[in-house]
């Protein structure tokens, strides 16, 4: 089946209710309403800087000085924002036994400021700062980004980088995010428009072993066509109705 419907909310519903491994995965679309755009839209950062000039790991080598241009840009996005109820509705499906976690392609930290406790952040987090030298790791402060130049690492002097991750770097946390997925028989998968590998690939692979693929996102993607129930709109207000008809 695949409809947009908020007819099929109830059947989504009780589809959901019977999932024994329930999951999320999010994508920057879960956090617009919390006035984080994605960076893809309009007014998102790749309209302002080229991805392949300051997001890269060959680009981050070549001038941190650069790519601290985009970093202190991002922090001032990222600053202050809090979740929406979209994110509130993913932390209070955990509390209630109905999601095992959420996988997230966001580095914004705003699943766990919701309440979420299993978080998967496959593209890093912004909370620290990181050397790719020897590993050391520190929390960000708000010096970090108001100051000029490029911090250092207290070892052994290199750049520091914010611990997301760039292009060209390791998605972190596969294997375990490989074994949620290789139990999972349902997914919500919310504001993502499924593009970006590998992380792309696992709603095909829960649809593909008989797992229910349900999409919460304001446009058409890559996965629509694929998923069980496509929920069109914005997520801040579909998922609490959806987590409101689990309980109906
Ligand atoms: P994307 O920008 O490729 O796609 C965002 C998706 O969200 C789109 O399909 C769009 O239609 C949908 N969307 C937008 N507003 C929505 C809303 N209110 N409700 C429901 N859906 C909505 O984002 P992506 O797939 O996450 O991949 C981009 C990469 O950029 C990610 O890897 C992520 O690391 C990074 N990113 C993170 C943040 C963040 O941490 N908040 C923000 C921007 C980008």
């Amino acid at each position: 089946m695949n409809e947009t419907s908020w007819g099929l909310l109830d059947e989504a519903a009780a589809a959901f209710r019977g999932a024994r491994h329930p999951l999320a995965l999010t994508g920057a679309g879960i956090s617009v309403e919390s006035g984080i755009p994605d960076f893809r839209s309009d007014d998102g950062l790749w309209r302002r800087f080229d991805p392949a000039e300051c997001a890269t790991l060959e680009a981050f080598h070549r001038s941190p000085a650069k790519a601290w241009h985009f970093y202190r840009a991002l922090g001032e996005i990222l600053a202050g924002k809090l979740p929406n109820p979209a994110h509130q509705a993913l932390a209070e499906l955990e509390r209630r036994g109905r999601l095992r976690a959420v996988i997230t392609q966001n580095i914004d930290g705003l699943h766990q400021v919701a309440g979420s406790r299993r978080v998967l952040e496959v593209h890093g987090e912004h909370r620290h700062l990181h050397c790719l030298g020897c590993g050391w790791k520190r929390p960000v402060s708000p010096a970090d980004y108001s100051e000029e130049g490029v911090p250092a690492c207290r070892h052994c002097r290199r750049a520091l980088k914010p611990n997301v991750v760039l292009f060209g770097e390791l998605v972190r946390e596969l294997q375990e995010v490989d074994r949620e997925i290789e139990a999972c028989d349902a997914l919500l998968v919310i504001g993502t428009s499924a593009e970006v590998y590998p992380v792309a690939e696992l709603p095909f692979r829960v649809g593909s072993r008989g797992g229910r693929v349900f999409e919460f996102n304001v446009a058409e993607t890559a996965l629509t066509g694929d998923a069980d129930f496509t929920f069109r709109g914005k997520c801040a207000a579909l998922l609490p109705a959806f987590v409101q008809a689990l309980d109906e």
